[in-house]
């Protein structure tokens, strides 16, 4: 990962906010993580044939969502891990099962193709959202009574990019997540530090002019300079980059247990991979780490499975919520964010966090609030929509008083 070019079907950055960092600090790589943060304060939203504007992600001026290389970040936990001097990483070794009942896993070396057995105490598997560890317990379904859904979108994405000027600066506002919502489709944008960002088609594979349509030069031309023609002139290189980068796919897995007698357990994205459209993807992932971190700590001295039950119980909920909430989302962003009735609600939102301290948002909740569950954060934050939208539709301007009532006795 240190020699090699990071693979170009991953996001090249993405958002890190407070969950995350909070993990970071427990590692103690939070400071030096955030010296590779570019601030991002609100979204940038910019309609078809419209005026942008800006929608800050919360009244409070010190809550924001970072933009951050994921290179970098791989890099830098690396380089902690390696400081422990009891722990050995060994690079390119795929794991292909894993024996539950005994913790032994099948490791293939991707370079020699020898395949070697290790036997451990335990294995906790964080392979990602093509998790071996999770196949193997799903052989074991009746036994483990294992519980597994996988839900594709019918959109994909791909990756682009807005150069840096002439001199290392950005072409369009830095502190921002920038927003090209077209309904159907969208484009989205995040700042880089090398002046550059990383520009993201989220895009359905079929109808007229999906992924699978747009299969010519001047069928792409023509789609961009008709749907996105303001972004064309910080991307000169678009169509290039069009047909060089890959189209990845997005969806949600869900499973359940994460353990298996004791002996494995799976977290991150191998137990809960979700849709990226609250940017919350590796900062539940991070969570799950610092979550099993307080519960190693809780839990001293006790058998596995114990821990590792307790841990699934806290984090199987919070993962379910965050996994709804990133669907939500999908629908926000693409169709909602340039809405009138949103707008409103979102203007009261931010006047309610500017008055009353205790006033967070749905967004802040899962956002900047690590210290609420994600399960919790969904049902006051919808509950909050719902009486909001009711009273922007009714009055644009409520007495802001009057409204934190009734939102406290929600
Ligand atoms: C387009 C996109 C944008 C995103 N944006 C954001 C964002 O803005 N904010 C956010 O919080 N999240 C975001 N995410 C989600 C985030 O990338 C994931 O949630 C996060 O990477 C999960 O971390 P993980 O360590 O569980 O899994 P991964 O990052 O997938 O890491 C798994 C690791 O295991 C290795 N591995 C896989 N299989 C094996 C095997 N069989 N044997 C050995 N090793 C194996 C892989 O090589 C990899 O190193 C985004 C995701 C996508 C796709």
């Amino acid at each position: 990962m240190r020699l090699d070019h990071v693979d170009a079907g991953r996001s090249i950055n993405l958002a890190l906010s407070a969950r995350g960092l909070k993990a970071l600090d427990r590692v103690g790589l939070k400071e030096d993580m955030e010296a590779f943060c570019i601030p991002m304060k609100g979204r940038m939203i910019h309609p078809a044939g419209g005026d942008s504007f800006h929608s800050p992600y919360s009244g409070r001026p010190e809550d924001f969502i970072n933009s951050i290389s994921r290179g970098g970040l791989n890099i830098a936990l690396l380089n902690k891990a390696e400081e422990y001097d009891n722990l050995k990483i060994h690079f390119n070794q795929g794991c292909q099962s894993v024996d539950l009942e005994t913790a032994t896993a099948t490791f293939k070396d991707y370079e020699t193709g020898e395949i070697q057995e290790v036997k451990a105490d335990i294995v906790i598997g964080t392979d990602g959202a093509g998790s071996a560890v999770r196949k193997s317990m799903m052989a074991k379904t009746t036994t483990l009574l294992f519980n597994y859904s996988q839900h594709f979108l019918r959109h994909g994405y791909k990756e682009l990019s807005i150069l840096p000027t002439a001199d290392g600066g950005w072409q369009i506002e830095k502190n921002a997540l920038h927003i090209w919502p077209r309904g159907e489709f969208m484009i989205i944008a995040l700042p880089n530090l090398d002046g550059s960002f990383t520009v993201t088609m989220f895009h359905p594979f079929g109808g007229e002019n999906g992924f699978d349509a747009l299969d010519t030069e001047e069928k792409v031309r023509a789609f961009f300079e008709k749907e996105f023609p303001e972004l064309l002139p910080y991307m000169p290189h678009y169509v290039r980059e069009y047909f060089e980068n890959p189209v990845g796919t997005l969806g949600t897995i869900k499973c359940y247990p994460w353990q298996a007698y004791g002996k494995a357990l799976i977290m991150g994205d191998a137990a809960h991979a979700i849709v990226p459209f609250y940017g919350q993807g590796m900062n539940a992932s991070f969570e799950d780490v610092r979550v099993f971190d307080d519960v190693l700590n809780e839990h001293e001295g006790e058998d596995w499975e114990t821990i590792f039950t307790k841990f699934q119980d806290l984090r199987a909920e919070n993962a379910e919520a965050i996994a709804e909430l990133a669907m939500d989302n999908f629908t926000e962003m693409q169709d909602r964010v340039d809405d009138e009735d949103f707008k409103k609600k979102r203007k009261l939102e931010m006047q309610l966090e500017q008055q009353f301290p205790e006033y967070y948002s749905k967004y802040s909740l899962v956002t900047f609030k690590p210290d609420i569950p994600y399960a919790e954060a969904m049902r006051k934050g919808r509950a909050q929509d719902d009486l909001l939208l009711e009273i922007v539709e009714e009055n644009e301007n409520p007495d802001l008083a009057a409204v934190m009532e009734r939102v406290k006795s929600l």
